[in-house]
């Protein structure tokens, strides 16, 4: 219960570094995060191919959204420099916006 404040409740559940390092399996494993939603407050898992990360030219407009597979809400929270970090590192895809 010593979690800051950045970016809210994102974590990573299973870094890609945790993987192990196997030479014939397929691709590297997931990387999970998890995350929770505002709506229906529920938390879970979800692998890098569910959440989308958007890149504005601040911070302020730089966040990650994806939809809650518990109550089918879309859900965007701010993505700090630590989160945009742990996302793209994860494999999550990345948008950057453009304009302004
Ligand atoms: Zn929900």
């Amino acid at each position: 219960m010593s979690e800051g404040t950045d970016g809210g409740t994102l974590r990573v559940v299973r870094p890609p570094e945790d993987a192990p390092a196997t030479a014939d399996g397929p691709a590297a494993p997931a990387v999970l995060f998890r995350a929770n939603c505002t709506h229906c407050r529920s938390s879970f898992e979800l692998d890098a191919g569910a959440l989308r990360l958007a890149i504005g030219a601040s911070s302020r407009t730089t966040f990650y959204s994806f939809t809650c597979p518990e109550c089918g809400e879309a859900v965007r929270k701010p993505a700090g420099e630590r989160i945009v970090e742990l996302l793209t590192g994860g494999g999550v895809p990345t948008i950057r916006l453009t304009g302004r």
